[in-house]
């Protein structure tokens, strides 16, 4: 049995995941993130202490913790490089936790965790080379190359969030214009939905308070120009980075996951189509796409079979 964490900016989930990625049992605790480093410290430990403790009720003692963090660890010295999300620059993570209860500690990356556990026991199962996407705020990737997870030679591939695909009328959280997140992420939807009612298009969605992905999907299904429109631009650009990957990469499969995957099963023919249009060995195979059927616990167990 080993422990995963899987650690987010609201809440942090933890679990007992045997051998086989079967999970014993969860957890879940607040973040705390406001409060910096110190007090998700001490609350990842009693996380970890309580799941110690149900570990001995099975006679079990765990080999080892796996976390994932939003962000970037370095393997080789077991710190935290960057975590915005929780404020995080430089934090000696894995060493805290080794030191504190002297277990061996692998620190990776969500995005990356994610699509491992989908290809442990999601859809990109038995397939030797996926790609996990995950969207919402953001977008994320988990690249899996020869059945291994891949995050390139210094730690900081698979930033597929980030590749340039076009300029766009705001900049990404990075710094940068064009990054693929800032045209087919939720908050891309949002964005562009604001930008053109704050430039006077009329649309349904303007009396609605918090617009949302999920607003945007409901409006253009109830015909609104707008939301029809954001909705193909989305298909688009997702479409573009898709091929990217494509033709990088040659995946079997592409998983889709993430907040607002649930929302593109009535797109995904769409998606399918352009990608087809754009794709550069017409004649030839690539890869499926398909939408993720994993829940919440994927980052527990993903963290959990690190080793
Ligand atoms: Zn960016």
């Amino acid at each position: 049995v080993n422990i995963g964490i899987d650690i987010g900016g609201t809440a942090i989930k933890g679990g007992l995941v045997d051998e086989k990625g079967a999970i014993i049992y969860t957890k879940e605790i607040p973040t705390q993130s406001k409060e910096g480093y110190g007090v998700v410290l001490s609350n990842i430990y009693s996380l970890i202490e309580s799941l110690m403790e149900i570990a001995k009720t099975y006679e079990r003692k765990p080999g080892f913790i796996g976390l994932g963090i939003p962000g970037l660890a370095d393997k080789k010295s077991d710190y935290v490089i960057f975590c915005t999300n929780l404020g995080w620059n430089n934090v000696p993570l894995g060493i805290d936790l080794k030191k504190k209860f002297g277990l061996p500690v692998i620190i990776e990356n969500d995005a990356t965790i994610a699509g491992f556990a989908e290809s442990i026991c999601g859809l990109t199962k038995n397939y030797e080379n996926s790609v996990f996407l995950t969207l919402g705020t953001g977008i994320g990737a988990g690249l899996v190359i020869n059945n291994k997870i891949f995050s390139g030679s210094h730690g900081v591939g698979s930033e597929v969030g980030h590749m340039i695909i076009g300029e766009n009328f705001y900049n990404c959280s990075c710094g940068k214009n064009g990054c693929f997140e800032t045209f087919a992420s939720a908050t891309a939807l949002i964005k562009y939905v604001e930008n053109q009612i704050n430039g006077g298009r009329q649309t349904i969605l303007s009396g609605v308070p918090n617009i949302g992905a999920k607003e945007i999907f409901e409006a253009a299904k109830q015909g609104d120009e707008l939301a029809k429109e954001t909705i193909s631009r989305f298909i688009k650009y997702l479409s573009i980075g898709i091929v990217n990957i494509i033709n990088i990469m040659d995946p079997e499969i592409i998983a889709i996951g993430g907040g607002m995957s649930k929302g593109l099963a009535d797109i995904l023919s769409d998606i399918h189509d352009e990608v087809a249009r754009l794709a550069h060995y017409k004649t030839l195979p690539y890869g499926k796409i398909v939408i993720s059927e994993l829940g919440n616990e994927a980052g527990i167990i993903g963290a959990a079979m690190l080793s």
